[in-house]
C-alpha cells in the first residue's frame, strides 16, 4: 500500500503510472474515483483517496521555454526542472526547501519558499494543461480565463493536471550566508529589516529562551550583490556550513559561506542529488497576514516549554501576496510559521494550544502539512472559498476527483 514520503499517512486507493496525458485521459474515464498523486511529500492527508492515484511522475517533462514562459510536465520534479532551465539560460523567481517535489503538487498545495518580493511557487503559473472530469482535456490561463485564480491550487479536486505553463526570467546567481545565534527578541523588533536583509531569508529557530535562531541570508548577486561580510543583526557570519538542526552533518545544504552559484542550487537549502528517503518527521505550518507575524512569534515563544521538546526546528520565511483563491499568501503580504516535529503523537496535544493563538490572527494552515484546524475554521480563512466550492461544483459535479479531504472541508456547502 502506497504511503506518503514521511511514512505517516496511508494514501489508500490503486494506483496507475500513466506515460501519456492521453493514458491519464483514458484512465480519468474508465473510474468513478481518482486523484492525482505527485511525489507524495504531503503530511496532511490531501493525497488520499479510496479510488485511483494517477501518479503524474512518468509523464514526459517536455520542457519548452519561450521568452519567459516556459511549459514542463507536471510530475516533473524542481530538480530536473530547475537544472534543465539554467541550462537554458532561465530561472524561476522561487524554490522551496528541497527540490524533490513535483510542480504539480507544489502547485496544487500553495507551496512556498522566502522573499518578501517572491510570490508562491503557485504564483509563477500562467495556465494549465488539465483533464477534467469528463477525460477532455483543457488549457486553462491567466488573463483568459476569468476562474484562473481559482485553478491553480486546488488540491487535486478540479483534475489531474498534466502540463504547467511557468513564468521565468534569466538565470542568475545567489549567493548565501548564514548566521547563528540570533536573538528573537531582534527579529520582533526589526522584523522588516531582518527579512529585507537578502532576496530570500529563512530565520530558524527551537524557541528556546537564549538566543538559538539562525538567519539564512540568500542574496541575488546581479542586485544586491554577496552579504559584504561581518555581522548581521549583531550576529557573526558562519566560518563553516550549518544544517537548519544544527547537531547534523550539513553534507546535504548547498554551499553557504557566500559562495555564489546558480540560483537552483542556492534557493532550495538541500541539495537535489540528496534523495531523502523518509524523514523522523511531521510538518506544520500556519501562513498569517504579515502585519500579524510579530504579535504570533512573541505568543508562541510563551509556549516554548511544550514546543522545544517536540521540535526538531522552526523556519519563518516571507511571501508576497498572489490573487489565487485558495493560496496561503492569498490578497496580503505572508509570513509562514513552519514547524518540522519529531513524528511523536504528543504533538497533536500542542498544536490546538499553536492554533489558538494563530488562528484569530488570520492564520493559513499549509494544505500539505498537519493541522487540527476545523473545517469552518480553514474555510473562512479563505475569503475566496465558495467561489472554489462553486468551481468544483460546475466543472467537477459528479466529484470524480473529490477526495476525502476536501468533502471534509466543503462540509454542508459540498
Ligand atoms: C522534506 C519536505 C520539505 C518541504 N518543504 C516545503 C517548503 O519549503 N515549502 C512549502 O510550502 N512546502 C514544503 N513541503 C510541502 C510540500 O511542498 C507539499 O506537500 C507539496 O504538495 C508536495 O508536492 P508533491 O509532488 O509531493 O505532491 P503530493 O503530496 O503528491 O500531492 C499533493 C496534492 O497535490 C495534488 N496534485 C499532485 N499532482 C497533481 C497534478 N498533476 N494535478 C493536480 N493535482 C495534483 C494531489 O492530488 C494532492 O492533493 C515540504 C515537504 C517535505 C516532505
Amino acid at each position: 500500500m502506497r504511503r506518503n514520503w514521511s511514512d505517516t499517512v496511508d494514501l489508500a486507493g490503486s494506483e496507475s503510472r500513466p506515460g501519456s496525458a492521453a493514458e491519464v485521459s483514458e484512465l480519468v474515464r474508465s473510474h468513478d474515483s481518482v486523484l492525482a498523486l505527485g511525489s507524495a511529500h504531503s503530511f496532511s492527508r490531501v493525497a488520499v483517496t479510496p479510488g485511483l492515484h494517477v501518479d503524474t511522475m512518468r509523464l514526459p517533462a517536455d520542457i519548452h521555454v519561450e521568452g519567459t514562459t516556459a511549459t514542463v510536465g507536471a510530475g516533473t520534479t524542481y530538480a530536473v526542472l530547475g537544472r534543465e532551465l539554467h541550462a537554458r539560460g532561465m530561472a524561476l523567481a522561487a524554490m522551496a526547501s528541497l527540490p524533490h517535489i513535483t510542480v504539480g503538487g507544489a502547485i496544487a498545495t500553495g507551496t512556498h519558499g522566502s522573499g518578501d518580493a517572491i510570490g508562491t511557487l503557485s504564483s509563477a503559473v500562467t495556465g494549465l494543461e488539465i483533464i477534467t472530469s469528463d477525460g477532455t482535456t483543457r488549457w486553462v490561463r491567466r488573463g483568459i480565463d476569468p476562474d484562473f485564480p481559482g485553478w491553480v491550487v486546488a488540491l487535486g479536486a478540479l483534475g489531474i493536471v498534466t502540463r504547467v505553463e511557468l513564468e521565468v526570467e534569466p538565470t542568475y546567481d545567489v549567493a548565501q550566508t548564514v548566521f547563528a545565534g540570533l536573538d528573537l527578541d531582534l527579529v520582533e523588533e526589526d522584523f522588516d529589516a531582518v527579512f529585507g536583509a537578502a532576496t530570500s531569508v529563512s530565520v530558524f529557530t527551537r524557541w528556546r529562551p537564549e538566543p538559538d535562531a539562525q538567519l539564512w541570508l540568500k542574496r541575488r548577486i546581479d542586485r544586491e550583490g554577496a552579504w559584504p561580510g561581518g555581522p548581521a543583526f549583531g550576529v557573526a557570519e558562519r566560518d563553516a556550513p550549518l544544517h537548519p538542526l544544527e547537531q547534523l552533518d550539513p553534507v546535504h545544504c548547498n554551499p553557504q559561506l557566500g559562495q555564489p552559484g546558480p540560483w537552483h542550487e542556492r534557493l532550495p537549502h538541500f541539495h537535489a542529488d540528496f534523495t531523502p528517503s523518509a524523514g523522523d518527521e511531521i510538518q506544520a505550518e500556519y501562513l498569517l497576514p504579515r502585519v500579524h507575524a510579530v504579535e504570533a512569534i512573541r505568543a508562541l515563544r510563551t509556549l516554548h516549554a511544550r514546543i522545544t521538546p517536540l521540535l526538531h526546528v522552526t523556519e519563518i520565511r516571507t511571501m508576497r501576496a498572489d490573487d489565487l483563491w485558495l493560496s496561503p499568501a492569498y490578497g496580503v503580504d505572508t509570513v509562514g510559521i513552519h514547524f518540522t516535529w519529531h513524528r511523536d503523537e504528543h504533538i497533536y496535544d500542542v498544536l490546538p494550544a499553536i492554533e489558538d493563538i494563530v488562528m484569530p490572527l488570520g492564520a493559513r494552515p499549509h494544505w500539505g502539512k498537519v493541522s487540527r484546524a476545523t473545517a469552518e475554521q480553514v474555510r473562512s480563512a479563505f475569503p475566496r472559498w465558495d467561489d472554489f466550492a462553486g468551481l468544483l461544483a460546475r466543472v467537477d459535479p459528479a466529484g470524480r476527483f473529490r477526495s476525502p479531504f476536501v468533502t471534509r472541508l466543503l462540509g454542508a456547502s459540498g
